[in-house]
């Protein structure tokens, strides 16, 4: 374990911001974690966690220890009609994916190409074209920062919901996530519910999808409308899509009858935030370096050399104007250091 000292983080989080940490440190097992957890504890400075650095907007320096987890291993277990993977934290989410999928286990495909570790993956509940990590998760393990003690979390302790888990509310801070445990189809039955995956297959004139086909599918979706972190620095879709109840969504649609809204089995009704962002003419905007992506209004970018609190500005204007408009709040989807 090396701790180092004034770290640019650019290289580090998919916006590309520069900032400087004032430690940081690697971890590839847990034992490490647990001394980079205690060596910032004995030096009293607080510590932050970081996997692949594709949700979060550094605004600034951060003070203390930045711990990147690089904890990796994957194993699987199959049986009759499952197969049980057990993935280490610092595992590349995407990679996880095309194994699954090149095994014929169905479950992760409609998650293809979602950039970032396993281990951020229950935080936020990623999800996409129809489907979320937690329809196949089963448990995961994570290091109480407190007790310096590994505890097994379950799928009804982890309290998933839209971009939503435990871990960003009460267990924030506290527990870091070490590895993952999914249950996967060996016989897969594959959800092409998602109207562009549909449109995809079609196009590709795909009559019976297999698991190999909605990956693909995704894969060729997401190149073609997501900009490239590589190419242009961003973090995906910088808001959650707003979820209103009846009658705000009623009185909204008969103002905006193109609106585009999606029926929730709760009543509730979620909006499209690309579509109000758009709608308030933000698209493709661009101050100095900092921006709004010219085809996709929910991603913010940094065109070279935007700082974190550019981007925290526009996102903040663009909040403003949103509820000036349409009287909708935009709740930040990504993680503001
Ligand atoms: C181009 C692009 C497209 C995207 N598309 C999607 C999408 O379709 N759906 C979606 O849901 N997300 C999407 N995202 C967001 C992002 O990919 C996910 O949120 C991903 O899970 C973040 O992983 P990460 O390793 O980069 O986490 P980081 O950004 O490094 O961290 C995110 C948060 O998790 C915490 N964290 C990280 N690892 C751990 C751990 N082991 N234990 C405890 N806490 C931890 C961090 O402290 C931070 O608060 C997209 C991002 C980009 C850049």
């Amino acid at each position: 374990m090396h701790i180092q000292h004034n770290v640019d983080l650019a290289p580090f989080t998919t916006f590309g911001i520069h900032a400087v940490a004032e430690s940081f440190v690697e971890v590839s097992t847990i034992e490490e974690l647990r001394k980079a957890i205690a060596w910032a504890q004995a030096a009293n400075t607080p510590f932050k966690v970081l996997g692949s650095g594709s949700n979060i907007l550094v605004t600034d320096d951060v003070a203390g220890l930045i711990i990147r987890i690089r904890i990796m291993g994957r194993t699987s277990t199959v049986e009759a009609s499952s197969a049980t993977i057990h993935c280490g934290a610092g595992e590349n989410w995407h990679s996880i994916v095309q194994w699954s999928v090149e095994n014929g286990w169905g479950g992760l495909e409609n998650l293809a190409l979602i950039p970032g570790t396993v281990g951020a993956a229950p935080m936020q509940n990623i999800g996409a074209y129809g489907t979320e990590q937690s329809s196949c998760f089963v448990e995961l393990q994570a290091l109480d920062v407190t007790t310096g003690i590994v505890a097994t979390v379950t799928k009804d302790e982890c309290a998933f919901g839209y971009r939503e888990s435990i871990f960003k509310r009460d267990l924030r801070h506290q527990m870091v996530i070490t590895s993952v445990t999914y249950r996967l189809a060996t016989a897969p039955v594959v959800n092409v519910s998602y109207r562009d995956v549909a449109e995809e297959l079609h196009s590709c004139a795909v009559i019976e999808p297999q698991v190999a086909d909605v990956f693909d599918a995704v894969v060729a979706i997401r190149q073609r409308k997501l900009p490239d972190p590589r190419v242009i620095g961003n973090a995906g879709s910088f808001f959650k899509n707003p979820v209103v109840d009846l009658d705000t969504y009623a009185q909204l649609v008969a103002a905006h009858p193109t609106m585009p809204s999606y029926a929730q089995a709760d009543g509730t009704y979620k909006l499209a935030a690309a579509w109000l962002i758009d709608q308030c003419g933000w698209k493709g905007y661009r101050s100095g370096d900092a921006g709004v992506h010219d085809r996709q209004a929910l991603v913010l970018v940094n065109h070279g050399n935007a700082v974190g609190s550019q981007l925290l500005e526009l996102s903040m204007r663009i909040q403003h104007q949103v509820q000036d408009q349409f009287g909708v709040d935009l709740e930040r989807e990504i993680n503001v250091w």
